[in-house]
């Protein structure tokens, strides 16, 4: 089975990790590899996934118990025939291990390089059918380093009596470790060698809140008029309609989705490599294979499913190394959208767990108060300082203590009972008075009204960049109404603080109140109050609200 849709099926994940695709490549190829990738890089998905490409059984050298049993726990139940020969089994779990050896059943097997040491194991190994070693931690091998381990040593010997190709991992990458490596475990020929840092130092980086996101698209694409370039969409409905707006203003712009015939599909391929110019409205669909190296430009009209897919998807961009401009659209509603994707899907709930975790790593790159490309390289574990290449560097945001108004959201989202959306929510912040408010009697709760110091553009900014740091949730048993997740606990004790963004889209338009005495009697004064507030939001986009006395 090819690589991507396994990366799929027995992972979870869409997307490779920088570095992860060719060194999956050219271990499942079946070549010698000394791959270096930072701690948390995702080292170890680069052997187990060409385990699978392949038949046969991978032999994994780790030196720590409690790694291999991790992942051996991982594989099994993605549903992957992966066991572990170690000390720290009862004799019966290795009598166990090795007749599903001697069976051929297995296609991962981990062991700690002692085992090695037994004039039984490389016997028991050749029997057993093995088409390829792995070597995590490689550096354990280098006498100089601080993890040696003298039966990293046998290592070599095994991959001389196998007769396999063998595939180093480490994240320590300086010179003198890697000859060594490349000495004691390959005797000396040279393999394969993947050490790259994942930066694409010349690709710009840019995120900005929806605010008309169909304008903010056109926009970012006229301004680049004559330059290739992408904008993905999450639905093969909107690269169609945005394809002919792009096409009404005067812009080269055509869709690609995988509900396209495979012709049509091929067209625009051959179109998009040929042409200067042109623009390709696409879905996730676009992109495996596409190797142009002059496409100026990647835009998302909306949020990407991963830090992983964003990062594979941008890096579409300039891989002639020059300029590449980047901008990506996230609102509220991509919130909504993928964390009840991720609810209502199949996957166990570790799953859905670690999902949540990415998208909130996703969302913190999207409101990001430092530099993006920092937040983005240590995600991927890499180290980095400010860039000067994203819209962060450029501009630092402006930021604020939010810790007093998510405290005040939190207790509108509690007091209403975790059932109501942003809206509703916002309403009684604000106290603004709706059918709905007063039907719940929401108008009697103390939280009402208690956010009048900002706008509903401004509560709108708090509610999504607490739905980003996963403060609250959309509950899927509530039909989507917000609920508060346990991280919002010590925000409502006061144990930490929050600071938020400020948005300059909706600051530039703060609202208008008009406060007044009204008495009950006073109706013609009422609608004209009100008359007024309709006027003022009609001419000048503000939204104005009539408070109402207490
Ligand atoms: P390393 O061994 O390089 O330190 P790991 O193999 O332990 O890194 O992976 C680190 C984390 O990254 C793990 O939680 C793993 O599930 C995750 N990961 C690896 N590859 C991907 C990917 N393509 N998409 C999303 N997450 C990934
Ligand atoms: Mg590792
Ligand atoms: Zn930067």
């Amino acid at each position: 089975m090819s690589a991507a849709p396994l990366l799929r099926q027995v992972f979870g994940f869409d997307a490779f990790r920088p570095g992860q695709e060719e060194i999956v490549e050219a271990v499942a190829a079946g070549r010698d590899v000394l791959a270096i990738m930072p701690t948390g890089g995702g080292k170890s998905l680069c052997y187990q996934l060409p385990a699978l490409m392949r038949d046969g059984l991978t032999v994994v050298i780790s030196p720590l118990i409690a790694l291999m049993r991790d992942q051996v726990r991982a594989l099994t139940e993605a549903g992957v025939a992966a066991a572990a020969l170690t000390s720290g089994n009862s004799e019966d779990e290795n009598a166990e291990v090795i007749r599903a050896l001697n069976a051929r059943e297995l296609r991962l097997l981990y062991m700690a390089p002692e085992r090695l040491a037994s004039g039984a194991t490389v016997p028991m190994l050749r029997r057993a059918g093995v088409r390829g070693i792995a070597v995590d931690e490689a550096h354990c091998v280098s006498q100089w380093g601080h993890d040696f381990r003298p039966d990293y040593l046998r290592v070599g010997e095994l991959r001389r009596a196998l007769d396999v190709p063998l595939a180093a991992f480490t994240a320590t990458a300086d010179a003198e470790t890697r000859e060594e490596i490349v000495a004691r475990l390959f005797a000396g020929a040279q393999p394969q060698s993947f050490l790259r840092g994942f930066d694409r130092p010349n690709i710009h980086l840019a995120f900005q809140a929806k605010d008309g996101p169909r304008r903010q698209i056109l926009d970012f694409a006229a301004a680049r008029r004559g330059q290739s370039g992408i904008v993905y969409c999450g639905t093969r409905a909107k690269t169609e309609a945005l394809a002919q707006a792009l096409n009404d203003s005067g812009l080269a712009a055509t869709a690609y989705h995988g509900g396209m015939e495979a012709d049509s599909r091929r067209q625009v391929e051959t179109r998009f490599q040929r042409e200067d110019g042109l623009i390709v409205v696409a879905t996730v669909a676009f992109g495996m294979g596409i190797d142009k190296p002059d496409i100026r430009w990647v835009a998302h009209a909306d949020l990407p499913k991963s830090i992983e897919a964003y990062y594979q998807e941008i890096g579409r961009g300039g891989r002639d190394g020059g300029p590449a401009e980047t901008l990506t659209l996230f609102g509220p509603d991509d919130i909504r959208l993928r964390r009840s994707q991720i609810d209502e899907g199949l996957a166990p709930p570790e799953r859905k767990a670690a999902d949540h975790a990415r998208l909130n790593a996703l969302l913190g790159l999207a409101e990001a108060p430092g530099c993006r490309r920092e937040v983005l390289l240590r995600y991927f574990g890499e180290e980095a300082g400010p860039c000067g290449n994203c819209d962060t560097c450029d501009a630092p945001p402006e930021t604020f203590d939010a810790t007093e108004a998510v405290q005040k959201a939190l207790s509108a989202v509690l007091r209403t009972g975790q059932t109501f959306g942003a809206g509703h929510i916002i309403d009684v912040l604000t106290g603004t008075m709706t059918d709905r408010i007063r039907q719940r009697g929401h108008d009697q709760l103390p939280t009402f009204g208690v956010g009048r110091d900002l706008s509903k553009p401004q509560w709108q900014v708090v509610i999504r960049q607490m739905l980003g740091r996963d403060l609250i949730r959309p509950d899927p048993e509530r039909h989507g109404g917000l609920a508060i997740t346990l991280s919002a606990h010590p925000v409502l004790r006061g144990e930490i603080r929050i600071t938020l963004r400020h948005d300059p889209a909706a600051r530039a338009r703060p609202a208008t109140v008009i406060r007044a005495q009204v008495d009950d009697e006073d109706a013609p004064l009422l609608s004209a109050l009100k008359a007024k507030r309709r006027a003022l939001a009609e001419a000048a986009r503000v939204p104005a609200y009539v408070i109402f006395p207490d």
